[in-house]
């Protein structure tokens, strides 16, 4: 699909790898002039103009080196930008990468974390408490305060979702993005803090909705959050929440919504990761705990030892496994279920009779049940049915297959409990959504996970551009300026490549699984003969497994090797039957007897289709909301505090699609100055318009006809420049 931007010149085109605004006019670069120049350490280093040879400049750096480059790569420094930089990137004279860069690398220093760009704010990750910024007093100071008065912060984001949610009473999202480790998860916290802030009650007795929508948090985090190498507290799934309102702009339910918990973690992990959190709290529970549900040492559990990392800093197991089942009080997990609750993996050796004695009493199933499902397959054919013994590899595969399987439902009936306990307003009229969801993923290795992640990116990219595009066209309407059509090429073909139907990598995927014969070679062949012509899709060259697609956010080699296991969505019958007659009604009512089936095709159910349908829908509900964007930004890979590394969040302004939104605004009219702010800056251009009476708005554009300018428009209060033009309008005044 192509999405047609309004916009002055008829013949231009965005092109997806063009990221800082140029426009064909060259920017007056002269010797002595003070400019930006790629550097491969620190991305962008500044300097001053030495020499120039035809195309070519020399550059003296602010670091003492003297580089070479073509003039077309070296862009304009604004020498009077403000000594603290601008809380919004529109302030910037000269807006490009370099410029944008500086100035959050400014404001970084000053510990001023949050920039707009625009509607868009940017969050770079602290890696220290900022006490002050979250307090009472500042939330009270957001409250109802015009959007862009105050500085930039995430109390302001949610407070304009609200009043626009009151006001208009339409539906509102913010979505949160950026990689792991970002500040995500703390951003949405925030956000819902405000919220329930303004719309909250006075305390009463019992639980609040609010408070149960908080203390959620928690909960959520110790069953689906782990340390990782980027994050000590990552999520592991994605997130929407969905907080309800009454007419009255007070918080009355809420629904979460979850996607893809990472499974694999429940049986592998290597240094210096850990497994979900809520093991470890486990192992710290108090003594009378550890007896009851036979815990121990996290050393002697399997799952927990293959990592050498079993404690965090800072953070007390024992204090937070206490805190875990207070917040499960208030989200409304009942005693009786906390206490039934079966989240201890399978214990380590599937030979010893010992622990496969303790597993069935705490499954509460028969023992030899459990060994045999465990260990044998059963077979069915026309004439018998065969019970055949797995090899130990086979039965290691199939003791981690029932740990994942009865975590992920433990999980999902965990969120399933927490919503019906704070319940649904049927009578709500609008919400606001807040969407924590994983960024964009390029990794060594890149599996199903990674497949999944980056759909999700593509989908959520796509919504924003449309969404971008939407914000300017407002802002030129309401200043009444000229359209003609800009040609905007989206993302919607790797879209199609990813989940077209039929056809699409999803589907292929569906159908590799379904033929019995089919290995991760013969998908992989299908993939290849496919999309043999496809621009999207690379296969390379010295492989005959992997794949490479062209995301927006750059190419990733995918390896297919697991694809298919990890796409099956089934739970083994063995494993269904036993515990489904399970005496513990918690955990047999984790497995419910499968409903009848009809038809064979409805048997099979992928997590990629699966996955599919909740973005789809998603999708649908952010389509009906007026949406926010927050970008989060992780500033070093070391997680901590003032060290900015400038190659790093280049990249991450990219992949979060902050620099697409720049270039589409740098396609139409970057530069918007009031009246009075263009003619304090050039009025020296051309002292003579300013005399006699003219108007403001008839004076700008005498000034800007007279230095024989083009392309620009005079809007209702502000004058609208094309990309470079105010450079120019600098270089000229250097001369006066
Ligand atoms: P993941 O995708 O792995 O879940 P994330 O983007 O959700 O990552 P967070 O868990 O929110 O990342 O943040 C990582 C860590 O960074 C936090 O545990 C906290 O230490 C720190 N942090 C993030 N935001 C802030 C903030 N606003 N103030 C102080 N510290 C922060
Ligand atoms: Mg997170």
């Amino acid at each position: 699909m192509k999405v047609l931007l309004m916009l002055f010149s008829t013949d231009y085109v965005i092109s997806m790898n063009m990221w800082v605004c140029t426009t064909g006019t060259p920017v007056n670069i002269i010797v002595g002039s003070h400019v930006w120049v790629e550097d491969p350490a620190l991305a962008w280093i500044d300097g001053e103009v030495s020499k120039i040879n035809k195309e070519d400049a020399e550059i003296r750096t602010s670091n003492g080196k003297t580089v070479f480059a073509n003039l077309s790569k070296i862009y304009p420094k604004d020498m009077e930008a403000p000594a603290g930089g601008v809380d919004d990137m529109t302030k910037l004279s000269y807006l490009h990468e370099p410029g944008v860069l500086q100035n959050l690398a400014t404001r970084y220093e000053l510990n001023e974390i949050y920039t707009y760009t625009g509607n868009i704010l940017i969050a770079i990750n602290p890696f220290q408490r900022l006490p002050h910024l979250y307090d009472a007093h500042m939330m009270e100071q957001y409250k109802g305060a015009p959007f862009g008065e105050l500085s930039p912060h995430v109390f302001a984001v949610a407070d304009v979702a609200y009043r626009a949610m009151i006001n208009e009473g339409k539906s509102n999202s913010i979505l949160v993005s950026g990689e792991s480790g970002a500040g995500k998860t703390e951003t949405t916290k925030m956000i819902m803090r405000y919220l329930a802030y303004l719309g909250g009650r006075v305390a009463t007795e019992g639980r609040t909705v609010e408070q149960q929508v908080l203390e959620s948090n928690p909960v959520l985090e110790a069953f689906g959050n782990a340390k990782t190498v980027r994050n000590n507290n990552s999520s592991r799934f994605g997130k929407f929440v969905e907080i309800q309102f009454d007419k009255h702009g007070r918080i009355s339910g809420a629904a979460i919504r979850t996607y893809l918990l990472e499974r694999s973690r429940v049986c592998q992990i290597s240094d210096p990761e850990r497994n979900y959190h809520c093991f470890y709290l486990l192992c710290a529970a108090p003594p009378e705990d550890i007896e009851k549900y036979k815990l121990g040492n996290p050393k002697s559990f399997h799952y927990l030892n293959q990592s050498n990392c079993y404690e965090l800093v800072g953070i007390s197991d024992a204090h937070d496994y206490l805190a875990t089942r207070r917040a499960m009080d208030i989200v409304g997990i009942s005693e009786r279920e906390q206490g039934e609750e079966i989240d201890s993996s399978v214990p380590k050796d599937d030979k010893s009779k010992f622990h496969l004695q303790m597993t069935a009493e705490l499954l509460m199933c028969d023992p030899l049940a459990l060994e045999d499902a465990l260990c044998k397959r059963v077979m069915i054919t026309p004439e018998e049915v065969i019970k055949r013994s797995l090899d130990p590899l086979g039965a290691t595969v199939s003791r981690d297959g029932l740990a994942k399987t009865i975590y992920c439902l433990l999980f999902n009936w965990l969120v399933d409990t927490i919503n019906v306990s704070i319940g649904q307003d049927p009578n709500s009229k609008s919400l606001i959504g807040v969407l924590d969801i994983y960024g964009f993923e390029s990794f060594k290795t890149n599996s199903f996970e990674q497949f999944c992640i980056n759909f999700t990116n593509e989908k959520l990219q796509q919504h924003f551009n449309q969404h971008v595009f939407k914000m300017e066209q407002e802002e030129y309407t309401k200043e009444q300026i000229d359209w003609s059509y800009i040609e905007f090429v989206d993302n919607q073909d790797v879209l199609d490549l990813i989940e077209k139907k039929p056809g699409g990598i999803v589907a292929l995927l569906d159908e590799a699984c379904m033929f019995p014969k089919s290995t991760h070679e013969t998908f992989s062949q299908k993939l290849y003969q496919t999309f043999k012509v496809h621009k999207r899709f690379i296969k390379p060259k010295l492989s005959r497994t992997d794949f490479t697609i062209a995301h927006y956010a750059g190419e990733v080699l995918y390896q297919s090797d697991h694809f298919l296991d990890k796409n099956k969505d089934y739970v083994v019958p063995e494993h269904q039957d036993l515990l489904s007659a399970s005496k513990c009604s918690f955990v047999a009512g984790l497995f419910p007897p499968p409903p009848e089936e009809t038809t064979k095709s409805s048997k099979f159910s992928s997590i990629g289709s699966r996955f599919k349908l909740q973005l789809q829908q998603l999708m649908e509900t952010l389509n009906s909301t007026e949406p926010h964007y927050i970008r989060c930004v992780k500033p070093n890979n070391v997680l901590k505090p003032a060290i900015f590394e400038n190659v790093n969040i280049m990249q991450q302004l990219r992949c979060g699609g902050v620099l697409e939104a720049i270039r589409i605004s740098c396609a139409g009219y970057p530069t918007r100055r009031t009246f009075y702010e263009f003619l304090n800056r050039f009025g020296i251009l051309a002292p003579e318009v300013l005399e006699g009476n003219y108007d403001e708005k008839f004076a700008c554009k005498m000034m800007l006809e007279k230095k024989g300018l083009t392309g620009f428009q005079i809007g209702k209060t502000k004058v609208f420049l094309r990309a470079g033009q105010m450079a120019e309008l600098d270089a000229r005044r250097a001369e006066v």
